[in-house]
């Protein structure tokens, strides 16, 4: 029986009823959502039964995707949409004179990861079901996602985020899968003869509660689990927890996700959380093996484990640890187990983002781990001694100068390394991890990021994916790289005008949200540039600054001269502790204020920074973004997928030629992107030769002399602290990503893309061509690779094309 429309009112309906004794009428919108929560999850809850059963039954090799961060967002419209069910639900709402975006806004963002990296994290689980793998997800079930951003006085304020509050309606308790995650303490062997009986002293009993919640597929019958791991109490320890403080020492554990990005803060509650989700992870992994009776020696062949970024690192020494001192394996069966089981994906080559753990810290949260881990470094130089020479080793070892290297681990204890764009990858091979590259070529490999072009274009955007339709059919719905079939109508001057009008719209709609949450006006015929990312000094979101301080600056000086009307929108949270990203948010703010209140610049300049930028607002903000920022330090963003996104949605980039702009440059060619900026070999010629001098530039260009000085002279007020700090950074600092050495390029570009957005005709083409090319970056074709080059999975035999309406539960 297929779901319709008078089925989902009815079992709507019905629900609400028996829930909540209530009519559609009388019913507050939290009890809408609720109920249409329910209706969904019975909508799929068989299919996710029949998925997990299937893989059983045809014995299919699994892989595990370890990542401390998962950022999904909103699931409502992402799951009505995989399943099939969006316009039945969407019109039998209306039919009932409810509006499906007003619920779904009740729905709060499940906000379990800072950034790019747990955001790419979601988008591979979404990737994974649609293509009918078999993949689950496994991290933590925080308490408090991240921290909720407001601005007073210009500054940033950070709020908690209780997002648990109403309870989550997509995840289910499986308290009968807990398992018991031991840490701290002191760890004894003794050596029975056969192998070392290992017990443990005043160690802390923590019970692991996983949470799981289904993630649909695109229209396939298929439903993968995501599994959130909550740190309790065990009944039979309770005796042990007398008091409220040592309660709230174990569930600490799971409660805040740390709000750093790029940037790792040694803390010893989160190596404690690090050990804690890998723990708990691999015992119920190594658990479901073991009932179907298949000897352990072969498990690399049944399934595999992916650890994303090297906070699951410890994966390789807890998986050792359970098949020595539990399943009494030799050390190297283990170990070519565990190689072959485990592979890494690196993310930064930034010094401060890469994991160092001080051995005493190790000891104290799991000392038989620390064991494991000395006892890998260990075998690792005995190995190596003789063949290479004793400054290779100790650059590459695990453990050096009393601290745990993280990415060392995971490199030495994994089958595969991989990078997220081809130039990350090659700094890694040539630079950053040479020497194991050197020692280990077969296991280096790209997987290029990309993104879940459903939510971003399907769900985000649908008065683009309708104007898609009419012009190339529905194909590229399951399948992104058919979206290549728009490149042929780049002369198609209706479909142009379109694509125009679709942006306009967009636009029109961002114009009420900015309205709504600033009370700022903007016009939606001017163009909106757009710069979403966390706040990091790599990012430069400094440059886009001054660059605005220069319109500014012009604007005043002559207030008749021509500029093509710029509205600049920002989206971006910092770090707490990050003092730096912080000014530069207080600086924005000051300037936004400075030019939105200016009578002689109305109409031709206006800066908006929008609060709490997360998953929900990227998804307002880019449909209607005219021009998208991705201006990184070359060298210093691994790939990035803001511009993929925004790419998508017709947004034309300003690039440097860092992460996987170059792709997207290489994807629609130069005509179709503005790149300016330092090359790689630039930056890396300046920070070995030391020859740069940010002064000269100061000295010897008047406009940006200009713009320098009002940060410290009075013309930007209210930054008394930040213009200084900023204006130090730069001059006294020696300006470390080399703002001022790209300042000139970056402006000379912008004129160039003023230029061409005057000629309206010429842009929309761009814009075709972009959205034409970002099919090659849907996460579908990139976790296929990773499925066929790193994991060995095939998809599900049992996946049927055709949507979950085909089986109606009810
Ligand atoms: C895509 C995304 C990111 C990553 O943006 P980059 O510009 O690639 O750093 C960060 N946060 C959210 C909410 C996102 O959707």
């Amino acid at each position: 029986m297929k779901m319709t429309k008078e089925n989902f009112i009815h079992e709507f309906k019905k629900r609400l009823g028996e829930r909540y004794a209530l009519d559609v009428k009388d019913a507050a919108p939290i009890e809408l959502y609720q109920t249409l929560v329910a209706v969904v999850k019975s909508g799929y809850s068989d299919i996710w039964r029949k998925t997990w059963k299937s893989y059983v039954k045809n014995d299919q090799k699994q892989v595990y995707y370890f990542s401390i961060e998962f950022l999904p967002g909103r699931l409502l419209k992402s799951n009505l949409l995989n399943m099939g069910w969006y316009d039945v639900v969407e019109a039998g709402l209306k039919d009932m004179g409810l509006d499906l975006d007003q619920i779904s806004e009740t729905e709060v963002d499940m906000a379990l990861g800072n950034g790019g990296l747990g955001r790419l994290a979601s988008c591979f689980m979404d990737s994974l079901a649609s293509e009918g793998l078999p993949g689950n997800g496994n991290g933590i079930r925080y308490k408090y996602g991240l921290f909720k951003q407001k601005f007073v006085d210009g500054y940033q304020i950070e709020l908690p985020n209780e997002w648990l509050t109403d309870g989550n309606n997509w995840s289910v308790a499986r308290t009968s899968k807990a398992v018991d995650v031991l840490m701290g303490g002191q760890v004894h062997l003794h050596d029975n003869g056969k192998y070392y009986e290992v017990t443990y002293e005043g160690a802390d009993l923590i019970k692991a509660v996983p949470y799981d919640t289904g993630i649909v597929g695109y229209h396939n019958d298929h439903v993968n689990t995501m599994r959130l791991w909550d740190a309790q109490i065990p009944a039979s320890e309770e005796i042990n927890y007398p008091t409220i403080e040592d309660r709230r020492r174990v569930e600490d554990l799971t409660s805040v996700l740390y709000p750093d990005d790029s940037n790792y803060e040694g803390r010893i509650l989160r190596l404690k959380q690090e050990y804690f989700f890998t723990s708990a992870g691999i015992q119920s992994i190594i658990r479901h093996y073991k009932k179907y009776d298949r000897p352990l020696t072969e498990i690399s062949d049944h399934i595999a484990i992916h650890i994303n970024d090297t906070h699951p690192a410890m994966c390789v020494a807890e998986f050792m640890r359970i098949l020595l001192d539990e399943e009494h394996l030799d050390w190297d069966v283990a170990w070519k187990q565990t190689v072959q089981t485990m592979s890494y994906t690196n993310h930064t080559i930034m010094a401060e983002a890469l994991e160092k753990w001080p051995v005493d810290m190790l000891a104290t949260v799991q000392p038989r781990i620390l064991q494991i881990i000395e006892e890998i470094d260990r075998r690792y130089v005995e190995e190596l001694t003789g063949k290479k020479d004793e400054d290779f080793i100790e650059r590459t070892r695990i453990i050096k100068d009393g601290m745990v290297k993280m990415a060392h681990l995971a490199i030495i204890g994994s089958h595969s390394t991989n990078g997220v764009a081809k130039l990350h990858t090659e700094l890694l091979e040539n630079d950053v991890l040479h020497d194991f590259y050197e020692l280990y070529p077969e296991r280096f490999n790209n997987k290029t990021n990309g993104i879940a072009i459903r939510r971003w274009l399907q769900v985000a955007n649908p008065t683009l994916s309708k104007t898609i339709d009419q012009t190339i059919g529905t194909k590229w719905r399951f399948d992104s790289k058919e979206l290549h079939q728009l490149a042929k109508y780049d002369d198609d001057q209706a479909l142009l005008e379109k694509i125009g009008a679709a942006k306009r719209f967009n636009k029109v709609r961002l114009a009420k949200v900015i309205k709504e949450q600033t009370g700022i006006e903007v016009s939606p015929d001017a163009l909106f540039d757009v710069q979403i990312k966390r706040l990091h000094a790599y990012k430069r979101q400094l440059l886009n600054l001054l660059h605005i301080v220069k319109l500014y600056l012009d604007l005043k000086e002559d207030p008749n001269s021509q500029q093509v009307p710029r509205v600049f929108i920002f989206g971006a949270k910092a770090a707490p502790s990050y003092h730096y990203a912080k000014s530069i948010i207080k600086c924005i703010n000051e300037v936004a204020n400075l030019v939105n209140n200016d009578p002689t610049i109305e109409g031709k300049l206006k800066v908006v920074f929008l609060e709490n930028y997360g998953v929900s607002l990227a998804e307002k903000i880019i449909p209607a973004a005219d021009v998208s920022e991705q201006i990184s330090t070359a060298t210093k963003e691994a790939s990035g997928t803001s511009n993929m996104k925004l790419m998508l949605n017709g947004a034309l980039t300003v690039a440097t030629l860092d992460g996987a702009n170059i792709e997207i440059k290489d994807y629609v060619g130069d005509d179709n992107i503005f790149i300016f900026g330092l090359t790689k070999d630039e930056v890396l010629a300046y920070e070995t030769n030391h020859q740069y001098r940010a002064a000269d530039y100061y000295e010897n260009d008047p406009v940006l002399h200009r713009i320098l000085d009002a940060f410290v002279d009075g013309t930007i007020p209210n930054i008394e602290v930040e213009g200084h700090e900023i204006y130090d950074s730069l001059l006294r600092a020696n300006d470390e990503y080399f703002v001022l050495r790209d300042f000139a390029g970056y402006v000379a570009t912008q004129e160039r893309v003023s230029q061409t957005y005057l000629d309206q005709a010429k842009w929309n083409k761009m814009c075709l061509l972009n959205i034409a090319n970002a099919g090659y970056f849907s996460a579908d074709d990139t976790v296929e690779k990773y499925a066929t080059d790193i994991w060995q999975i095939k998809p599900n035999v049992e996946v049927q094309k055709g949507a979950i309406d085909d089986v109606y539960p009810f």
